[in-house]
């Protein structure tokens, strides 16, 4: 009887997992392993509303090797040690795994290739589950990576990605492994935000073909998918960052269907991936800018109030309070609020983007170090954004993409009687009524950010 275990990462999934399908061709046996690594733990990164999220992708996937006769097992403890474990106890010769972009993902990859082989057991690391094209296989003459979109999208859309694979039938799972109970949901947990969605790949697939039909869904993406108030965009993100649903999935169904909605929606998956081949080469871009622009910024020391405005969602511009306040509400923001609320502390407040990028990092449930970072750094100017220098108004973006007001007085109760497009300038309202209501001034006027941008970013 052979034995082979995989090890479930950001790939919380049975369909298309072709770590899976190569285990289960090549064991008569397979063991589908989680392990809770106290590492991510001591990095900060197990953000509450991540963990319940997680724990409803674990029970899910857990039910779904039930319903195929298997099961998920679950272990706590440094990852390496118990693979290295679970592999000794079951007489694995192999072990699959998703290959990763992250630094943590390398070293943990590096090192069970390392200590599997002294046990005699053979890692097989698989490319293209975690992305739909993997890091570096579409490279720039001269590079290991693309540093500009577009003509990364244009390599990417010629490459030829695999038919996506369906869920195995059946999964055996050895008897002898010993397993811990899956983490506990939800419930248990304190600091999860209130209308956070239920996570799973049941979930996650259940929300792709709804929205693909809904009539404000994929055929109404092109046009729809800015508009803040519409809300038009999947919401698939949380499912994409747990691996919960396939981006190679998702790409082949769009395109299934076809027209320009499809086309608009698989750009953006090309995004994500741009992010994460960026990642795979640089690490430190994490943390670390990927290009300076040798800004002085304001750090926590010297813009202590601003950034607490900011993070509350009362810097008394409408539209990015509206967007922080969602984002507390809900553990996830629409793109163009992220891309308003980020320019708005980075750009007009001028403070460190990794300030921003940490506090998204504590609520968001799609909470991911390539999208999260290297979005960070695009607003920053320090990232690939070919226009650094871009300032995002909050005001002209409001009236644009928010033109009857409708997402400010969502989100912010305080303004909820002020009319149509006004409610992106309160303080131009009439004294009695502005006086009325309990809503802050501007915590700064929009030209004086503008002249500290201009005058503290240094010279390129
Ligand atoms: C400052 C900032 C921080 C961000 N942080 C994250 C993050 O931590 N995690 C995350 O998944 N996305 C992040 N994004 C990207 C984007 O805002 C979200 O992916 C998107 O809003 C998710 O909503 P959706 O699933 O409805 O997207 P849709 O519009 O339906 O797009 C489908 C999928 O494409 C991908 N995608 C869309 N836009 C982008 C983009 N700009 N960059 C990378 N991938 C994209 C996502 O996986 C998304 O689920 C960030 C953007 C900004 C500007």
């Amino acid at each position: 009887m052979t034995v082979a275990v995989v090890l479930f990462t950001s790939d919380l999934r049975l369909h298309d997992h072709p770590p899976l399908r190569a285990a289960l061709a090549a064991a008569d046996e397979v063991v589908p392993l989680f392990v809770r690594d106290p590492a991510v733990h001591a990095a900060g990164f197990d953000a509450p509303n991540r963990c319940a999220f997680l724990a409803d992708c674990l029970a899910d996937l857990d039910a779904s090797l039930r319903d195929r006769g298997g099961r998920l097992v679950v272990r706590e403890g440094p990852v390496v040690r118990e693979v290295c474990a679970v592999a000794a106890e079951c007489g694995a010769v192999e072990v699959h795994l998703a290959a990763g972009v992250s630094g943590y993902a390398r070293r943990r990859e590096e090192r069970l290739r390392a200590e599997l082989a002294e046990q005699g057991v053979e890692l097989r690391v698989h490319d293209a589950v975690v992305t739909a094209v993997a890091p570096g296989a579409v490279t720039p003459a001269g590079s290991d990576h693309y540093a500009v979109f577009t003509p990364y999208f244009r390599r990417w859309s010629q490459e030829s990605q695999r038919v996506p694979l369906p869920a195995p039938r059946r999964v055996r799972v050895p008897g002898a492994v010993r397993g811990e109970a899956l983490p506990s949901g939800r419930k248990k947990l304190a600091g999860v935000s209130p209308d956070l969605p239920a996570g799973g790949e049941t979930a996650g697939r259940d929300l792709f073909a709804r929205w693909v039909r809904s009539r404000t869904g994929l055929s109404h993406y092109e046009e729809g998918h800015d508009d803040l108030a519409g809300d038009a965009t999947s919401r698939l993100s949380p499912y994409l960052h747990f691996g919960a649903v396939s981006a190679v999935d998702l790409v082949h169904r769009a395109r299934a269907g076809g027209g320009p909605g499809a086309d608009a929606f698989v750009r953006q998956l090309c995004w994500r991936d741009f992010h994460h081949q960026v990642l795979a080469a640089r690490p430190a871009t994490s943390w670390d800018n990927y290009r300076t622009r040798h800004d002085r910024w304001r750090t926590e020391d010297d813009a202590a109030e601003d950034i607490a405005a900011w993070r509350e969602g009362r810097t008394g511009y409408p539209v990015v309070d509206a967007a922080m306040r969602q984002l507390r509400r809900e553990g996830w923001m629409h793109n163009r609020a992220r891309l308003l609320a980020a320019s708005f502390l980075t750009k007009t407040l001028y403070v460190d983007w990794r300030i921003g990028a940490r506090h998204f990092l504590e609520l968001l449930v799609d909470g991911d170090i390539a999208n999260n970072q290297l979005n960070w750094q695009w607003v920053a100017g320090t990232g690939t954004d070919t226009r650094p220098h871009r300032v995002l108004n909050p005001v002209l973006q409001g009236r644009r993409y928010d033109p009857r007001g409708e997402y400010v007085r969502r989100w912010v109760p305080e303004l909820a009687d002020v009319a149509g497009q006004k409610v992106h300038e309160p303080w131009r309202l009439p004294d009695d009524l502005r006086a009325a209501l309990d809503y802050p001034a501007p915590l700064i006027d929009l030209a004086d950010g503008l002249a500290r941008f201009k005058h503290a970013r240094g010279r390129d």
